[in-house]
């Protein structure tokens, strides 16, 4: 049995029988089975159940957040965020799918026709992380569905109802039951589903799991895509108004508590503004409401798994021994749940755990720089590369730093975004293969070359 607990009291919110390898493996007979017929339908029909999919979201999105809420202990504004954004990404794939699939001719001369098509992978393993369950989700399952494919979808332990009512509401919408199934449990369910004959596997998590499935799939020559964690950091230059920096920068570091894979993780600052900055920002951290994750001020709610706490405690003594100045925060709430105060850290430097490994809670490390050169060098030396980013008045500046920073995404003036328009991806230990954008539409598909010649 699966136990699904809410992280804010500690309370048992349900039990839920898991998945079994006997159990996995018939849904996954079932979704190959149902396969071929869910491709062969028009894509307009696909088109159909997904924009009744979203039209269910809208009409439950109150219930829905609820239940993230009770499970995560996402802050219900948030929960609603995540929601009303899952609407923008799910209008962006119906409106760009059908051009994106359509077969293109690439060459038609002296009797030669060349032309690719897009043709589905089968059936594909969807396993999940529990911190965005619909946006990473859906970052996968609503692309593959509209390619064809069937998905066996396994939500994270931690977000478990919220997978469910996303099945209860794609078979509402029409997407027939064996298509889209949900896999229940934690790493024994999800080997369970890589062990079946899959054909393509979509997996959003840490990257200790990531070398798992890469190690576990990687001889199967099956299509994989992981995107794991970050440590993305941040530099702001002496130009910029402090206030309005610090202000998008506490955001960006403690939005859902922390644990978003964008997470501002680390702060570099010019020696200029330095002081200033780290002022700012601790005032503003100071501003954020901590509480009960359904109050409608609640900013900061419990960290979702509590082994994170431990990492956040290794994290603060490991900075305090090493010499870094704490400005506020610094250790955990009282039981029940699992909670921990916004944590500030100044003085910090690359010998600290805090600088070089994820955190994935409300927790920041903000240094000091003399310059650009120092900035880059800092901001480039990690294992991960998903997102980075500078604050400053000066375009030109700015992107003559973009440009030499290792990461899947750069931002300018802003942080922690995502947008459906531009794929998602990592560099270095943040991943391979990306989604969103027409290619994370593409990449559920395998082209076909067609090569004609008139008799
Ligand atoms: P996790 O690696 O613990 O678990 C992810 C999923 O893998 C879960 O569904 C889990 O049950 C499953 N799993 C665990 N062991 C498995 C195994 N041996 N075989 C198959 N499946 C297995 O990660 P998490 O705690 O759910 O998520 C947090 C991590 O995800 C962070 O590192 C975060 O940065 C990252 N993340 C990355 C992105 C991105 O877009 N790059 C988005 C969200 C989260």
């Amino acid at each position: 049995m699966l136990k699904v607990t809410n992280p804010a009291d500690g309370s048992t919110i349900a039990e839920l029988p898991a998945d079994t390898p006997q159990s996995a493996a018939a849904k996954y007979r079932a979704a190959h089975a149902a396969q071929a017929s869910w491709a062969e339908r028009p894509l307009e029909q696909r088109l159909v159940c997904i924009r009744r999919f979203r039209e269910g979201i809208v009409s439950h999105l109150d219930r829905l957040a609820a239940i993230l809420t009770s499970e995560v202990g996402k802050p219900i504004r948030q929960s609603r965020n995540e929601l009303n954004g899952l609407l923008g990404r799910i209008d962006f794939f119906l409106d760009a799918a059908r051009d994106t699939l359509a077969p293109r001719t690439v060459f038609n001369a002296d009797g030669m026709h060349e032309r690719i098509t897009h043709e589905p992978l089968g059936v594909i393993a969807n396993i999940s992380a529990w911190n965005y369950p619909y946006f990473v989700g859906a970052n996968v399952f609503v692309p593959a569905l509209l390619t064809g494919n069937s998905v066996l979808y396994k939500p994270s332990e931690y977000a478990t109802l919220s997978g469910l009512e996303i099945g209860n509401l794609l078979h509402a919408a029409g997407v027939p039951q064996d298509v889209f199934q949900v896999v229940i449990g934690a790493g024994e369910a999800g080997a369970a589903l890589l062990a079946q004959p899959i054909d393509g596997v979509y997996f959003t998590g840490s990257y200790a799991t990531g070398v798992k499935i890469a190690q576990a799939v990687g001889p199967r020559m099956i299509r994989l895509q992981l995107e794991l964690g970050g440590k993305d950091p941040t530099y702001v230059c002496e130009d910029v108004d402090v206030a309005t920096a610090a202000a998008s920068l506490a955001d960006g570091a403690m939005y859902n508590t922390g644990q978003s894979c964008c997470s501002v993780e680390r702060i570099y600052v010019h020696e200029k503004v330095h002081d200033a900055f780290v002022e700012a920002f601790v005032r503003e951290v100071k501003g954020f409401t901590i509480g009960d994750p359904t109050g409608e001020s609640s900013y900061i709610g419990p960290l979702t798994r509590a082994a994170q706490l431990d990492v956040l405690d290794a994290q603060v003594a490991d900075a305090k021994a090493k010499g870094a100045r704490l400005l506020t925060g610094g250790r955990r709430l009282d039981p029940p749940g699992h909670w921990f105060e916004p944590t500030v850290f100044s003085h910090v430097n690359h010998g600290m755990a805090l600088m070089r490994e994820e955190s994935f809670g409300p927790i920041i490390g903000i240094q000091k720089v003399a310059g650009d050169d120092e900035a880059v060098r800092l901001m480039n030396d990690t294992d991960y590369g998903l997102t980075a980013g500078v604050y400053t008045k000066d375009a030109a500046r700015a992107e003559r730093i973009l440009a030499r920073l290792q990461a899947g995404s750069v931002y300018w003036n802003c942080c922690d975004r995502v947008s459906p328009r531009l794929p998602w991806s990592g560099v270095k230990h943040s991943g391979i293969g990306l989604t969103l954008s027409t290619y994370g539409i593409e990449t559920f598909t395998r082209p076909k070359a067609w090569h004609l010649r008139s008799p």
